[in-house]
């Protein structure tokens, strides 16, 4: 284990400190600064090495966290990498991505702030690729098998990797331009900078798996097509159906959705354009959900020059103090407090959009916001709190509904939950036969660790189907 008593003498959580915001807002880079290699060793020998690791539980993908915070505090990192890649193909997107359930979990946490799981693991990936310690690992035996994956998003990439590695010839389909699905067009550079991305492409393509851009199975392929040349195939598309906000002045110009709005400025960043179609430049900003994607949207606009920024969120303000009889951490996605809110900004609670109103031009000019209250029967409006926002850009960032029907799902005929999501067995394979599905469009909109852990053991189940046996590890089961 760690440091037997390092819990005890080491008790303060010491994370990278955000570079200055008015640096920051400058440029798109990543948020931190750099984090000296000492400081993560101290944190790692926090670890307790507990009997029972319900950090390891946390972990949708069952990092196995003791060992490699053992690991880095014994200095041994080349081992901590291996351990880390035993679980997780990818740590440098769930060390800056994931909101870190693991450490939600963490047992240490009950009395001291919890173990730093996530900054020890992008530590160990990063000085991996530093020191060259990353390399491909292209199969030694060729099955002579063909899988198709569809999609290039967290759950897709893992997938192909595993499959590739076990021998089958294995091609990634994106309709997008460039691989890499949300990862690319929707997380911004200033949370995870593409390059990473890329060079974790980079070693797939070394590995032998082939990626296919531009290409929209059920449009540009069919599905008849792509599996009589495949012998079996993943659907990893993602839940790409927008929740969206069906009140007077929808239409109005100015109102977007958040998918509309921040792939263009990711676009600028991969040097398409200088200038984004839409951009907050200039302009009252509001952004319209209080998640990830809403947090994004704000960083965005903030790095764009925006005039102004605010959030609406209809959950209740949170509470500043938890009551000494709740010593259990919160629910820490509830209410995000990420970079982004530190870079300015204002957020409302409460509140609930009843109208956008325009300009006569057709823009919008303005929400009709509505103070709402939490009652049996849910949300609903406080009488005489109705009042106006101005407003140049509105951002719709509430989440997504399930998976695009139009198009594949619908040519596969595959079997769909009660949600719209692609019912699958205990193998991922879907209602339809050779076809699997792993990631959002299964489970519903969810984090990218649980996309991975899908994709993972998704080619378990697909690996079974193809020789009747495998050696791939299973993260999870679907739900
Ligand atoms: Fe270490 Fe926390 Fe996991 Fe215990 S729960 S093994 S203290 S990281």
């Amino acid at each position: 284990m760690a440091d037997p008593k390092g819990f005890l003498k080491i008790t303060e959580r010491e994370l990278p400190a955000h570079r200055p915001v008015d640096v920051r807002i400058q440029d798109w880079r990543e948020v931190y600064e750099d984090f000296d290699r000492g400081t993560v060793t101290k944190q790692a020998s926090r670890c307790m090495d507990c009997g029972i690791p319900f950090c390891h539980n946390g972990c949708p993908l069952g990092n196995l966290i003791p060992e490699w915070n053992d690991l880095v505090y014994r200095h041994d990192w080349g081992e901590a990498i291996e351990r880390l890649h035993a679980t997780n193909n990818f740590p440098e997107f769930t060390g800056r991505l994931c909101p870190a359930p693991c450490e939600s979990a963490c047992v240490l946490g009950i009395d001291q702030p919890a173990v730093t799981i996530k900054n020890v693991e992008v530590s160990i990936i990063d000085r991996a690729w530093e020191e060259g310690w990353v390399r491909p690992q292209p199969p030694e035996v060729r099955t002579g098998k063909k899988v198709a994956v569809v999609g290039s998003g967290p759950a897709g990439l893992a997938a192909a990797q595993q499959l590739t590695r076990a021998g089958h010839d294995v091609t990634v389909f994106e309709r997008a331009d460039r691989i890499g699905g949300l990862l690319r067009y929707g997380i911004p550079e200033f949370k995870m900078e593409k390059r990473h991305v890329d060079r974790r492409i980079g070693q797939m393509a070394a590995e032998g798996t082939n990626f296919r851009t531009g290409v929209d199975v059920g449009v540009d392929v069919t599905v008849e097509r792509l599996r009589s040349e495949h012998d079996a195939v993943l659907l990893a598309g993602g839940a790409t159906a927008w929740r969206d906000l069906p009140v007077p002045g929808r239409e109005l110009d100015g109102v977007h959705q958040a998918m509309e709005y921040l792939p263009l400025a990711n676009r600028v960043q991969e040097g398409d354009y200088e200038q984004p179609a839409i951009t907050a430049e200039g302009k009252h900003v509001i952004v319209i959900g209080g998640g990830d994607t809403g947090a994004d949207c704000v960083g965005t606009a903030h790095r764009q020059g925006a005039a102004s920024v605010t959030q609406l969120e209809i959950m209740p303000k949170p509470p500043v103090n938890r009551p000494d009889s709740q010593p259990w951490p919160t629910m820490p996605t509830l209410y995000k407090v990420t970079s982004a809110h530190e870079e300015g900004g204002k957020r409302i609670y409460s509140v609930n959009t009843v109208e956008f109103l325009g300009d006569g031009q057709g823009r919008v000019r303005a929400l009709k916001l509505v103070d709402v209250k939490r009652t049996d029967k849910g949300f609903e409006p406080v009488e005489g709190t109705e009042r106006e926002l101005p407003a140049d850009l509105v951002t719709l960032a509430m989440g997504f509904v399930g998976p695009q029907k139009e198009g594949m799902i619908e040519q596969l005929g595959v079997e769909l939950d009660g949600r719209g999501n692609v019912v699958r067995d205990g193998d991922y394979a879907t209602t339809v036969d050779g076809v699997f599905c792993a990631g959002d469009m299964g489970r519903g909109q969810s984090l990218i660790v649980w996309a991975i852990a899908e994709g993972r053991s998704a080619a378990a189940g697909i690996d079974r189907y193809l020789t009747e046996e495998t050696a791939l590890p299973v993260a999870i089961p679907p739900t």
